[in-house]
């Protein structure tokens, strides 16, 4: 029998949970209607039970009975596979939880990014019964992230790929077997341009360069702005040395075009080094590296200017490199050192002085030439704390032998003109001397001629200076390379020394032989000595005296020998 109070109690129990439950999943609706994710609810037959409006009304989808396909239907194409392959896995693999990233159109026909996080339910059997999950639109990390990428792989400036985009590039190219030529271009001089426009017109130029360059990379190419002043143009169908050589040509004559950026007038000069993959690397950086070098190379040169890689040319380089940063401590590591050449006087054939020669042993590099150190030494400024070794080493040494044998014996110091240069120069030689205690008189400046000499008054106006306090300035390798009339008329020179390549070439043919004469003619006239420099033999000697010069200098005599051989020379022929 029914108790009917009970049961009463028991309809009213069951009211009130009805209710209860009710108002439960109400307030769950409302939660999920208040979130601003998606949540979703389905069966194993894809059915979804249910979808919160707040989030899919922004879909195409029926909100009261949708199924998984009509989701599926807005992923984008490229998508797709990833969706259903983790549906799969889902159901195969039988994973509690799950996690994917799509794209899903919306209703304004736009792709939005979604993270998709499900977790399904399994029973004893393994059979999956219902999924529920949720749906975030990550558009905005996704445009973030992306953002994000395209800086680490682009220019800011310029948007054009950076160096790693470039790297990455030309790795995998050559992984799928691409042989091209990679242009590294050097913008010279911008500095110049920041400096006298400023930095707002600066960069409007980089961008006009880098759009001219986008403009010559054609179909296949690609630019990449690899630091503030370089470029790198990436020619990936051309390998034909004379092709890329005409590219090249064009896109210098391009990039010389003056720049109008609101009315200032830019021009910039370039130069561009090439290296062709895979001949010269297999790998991005060693191809880049090696254009690197073939750029520093054309830099040289007078701009626009071009040069293909060549391994000759690295070594060289490398050479150059490493004698640059090793000469800045030759001196301090005691590497450096003077040898003495005797100059015979051509009347008496006794010594009347000794050039300082210097040497340079270096445990890596050996013995390294002044012929090629010394151009090297002027680039880097170390020249001038070179050059007052030399001169103090060679006063000084110079001194003893004047004190010990000779009070006559000259010493002849090279100097370079960037030495002359230098402000100070000439109360730093006079201080030299003084502290040395040579004979002021007893000291010649060897310098060799060249355009900065004729045209630098400040430079004229030193010799003057060092002529008047005493010392003998002599010109040095007259005849090779440059050799200027006008440098004997106004500069007070005591001496000329004439080359041994210009020597040779009196040997071997009459004209010069009498030019030289002419020359040697005119010299004495002016009250100047004339040395001859590089006689290596009898021959040579008989034939040189005939251009009656006063001195010899050259292996015939002597080779450049160490200070203690020279002590031994002199002992030997005191009476010299
Ligand atoms: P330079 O001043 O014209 O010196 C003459 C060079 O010719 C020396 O070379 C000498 O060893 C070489 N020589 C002398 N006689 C003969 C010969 O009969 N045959 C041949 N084949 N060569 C001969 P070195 O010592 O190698 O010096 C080369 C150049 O380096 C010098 O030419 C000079 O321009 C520069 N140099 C050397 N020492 C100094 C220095 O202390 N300061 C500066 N600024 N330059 C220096
Ligand atoms: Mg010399
Ligand atoms: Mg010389």
């Amino acid at each position: 029998m029914v108790n009917i109070t009970n049961g009463k109690n028991n309809v009213e129990y069951l009211v009130n949970e009805i209710e209860l439950y009710k108002k439960n999943i109400e307030r769950l609706e409302l939660i999920f209607e208040a979130a601003k994710e998606g949540m979703w609810d389905m069966d194993d037959d894809g059915n979804v039970r249910f979808f919160n409006s707040s989030f899919y009304k922004n879909f195409d989808v029926s909100l009261d009975k949708s199924t998984l396909n009509e989701w599926i239907h807005l992923v984008h194409p490229e998508d797709k596979h990833l969706f259903s392959e983790n549906v799969v896995m889902q159901k195969i693999k039988r994973i509690e939880v799950f996690k994917s990233q799509y794209r899903v159109k919306n209703k304004n026909n736009e792709y939005v990014w979604i993270e998709a996080i499900g977790k399904a339910q399994y029973d004893a059997d393994g059979n999956m019964i219902f999924m529920v999950g949720a749906h975030v639109d990550i558009t905005e990390r996704k445009e973030h992230e992306k953002k994000i990428l395209f800086m680490a792989y682009h220019d800011n400036l310029t948007s054009l790929p950076n160096r790693n985009l470039l790297e990455k590039y030309i790795n995998e190219g050559i992984k799928n077997c691409k042989s091209g030529a990679l242009l590294y271009i050097n913008v010279k001089d911008f500095k110049y341009v920041n400096d006298v426009f400023g930095y707002d017109i600066g960069d409007k130029a980089l961008i006009r360069i880098s759009k001219k360059l986008e403009k010559n990379s054609g179909n296949d190419g690609f630019v990449s702005r690899i630091s503030g002043n370089e470029f790198v143009l990436l020619l990936d169908s051309i390998f034909n040395r004379d092709k890329i050589e005409q590219k090249v040509k064009y896109v210098l004559e391009e990039l010389e075009q003056k720049i109008d950026i609101e009315g200032r007038i830019i021009k910039i000069s370039t130069c561009i080094g090439i290296a062709r993959f895979p001949n010269d690397g297999i790998v991005a950086k060693e191809i880049i590296q090696n254009a690197n070098f073939a750029m520093t190379i054309a830099s040289k040169k007078i701009t626009p200017s071009y040069e293909f890689f060549d391994l000759g040319l690295r070594n060289k380089l490398l050479r150059e490199r490493t004698i640059d940063n090793s000469l800045k401590t030759a001196l301090e590591n005691n590497e450096l050192f003077i040898c003495y050449q005797p100059i015979i006087c051509a009347k008496t054939g006794k010594v009347a002085s000794m050039e300082a020669l210097l040497r340079w042993n270096n445990v890596d590099l050996g013995v390294v030439s002044p012929f090629e150190f010394i151009p090297i030494a002027e680039k880097n400024n170390a020249i001038n704390k070179i050059g007052d070794f030399v001169l103090e080493e060679a006063c000084r040494q110079g001194n003893i032998l004047n004190e010990k044998y000779n009070a006559k014996l000259r010493v002849a110091v090279n100097v370079s003109v960037i030495q002359l240069m230098q402000n100070g120069f000439v109360s730093k030689v006079i201080s030299i001397i003084e502290n040395t205690g040579v004979d002021k008189n007893n000291v010649i400046l060897e310098i060799t001629e060249s355009c900065a000499i004729e045209t630098n008054i400040d430079i004229i106006e030193k010799i003057v200076k060092l002529r008047d306090y005493g010392i003998l300035i002599v010109v040095d390798d007259f005849g090779a390379g440059y050799s200027s009339i006008n440098n004997l008329i106004q500069l007070p020179i005591a001496g000329l020394k004439i080359d041994k390549s210009i020597i040779e070439k009196s040997l071997a043919n009459d004209n010069v032989f009498y030019m030289m004469q002419a020359v040697v003619a005119y010299a004495h006239n002016m009250k100047m000595t004339v040395v001859a420099e590089g006689v290596e033999d009898k021959l040579m000697l008989d034939r040189i005296r005939g251009l009656n010069v006063n001195y010899i200098q050259g292996f015939y005599y002597s080779k450049p020998i160490s200070f203690n051989e020279v002590i031994e020379y002199m002992e030997n022929n005191k009476s010299i």
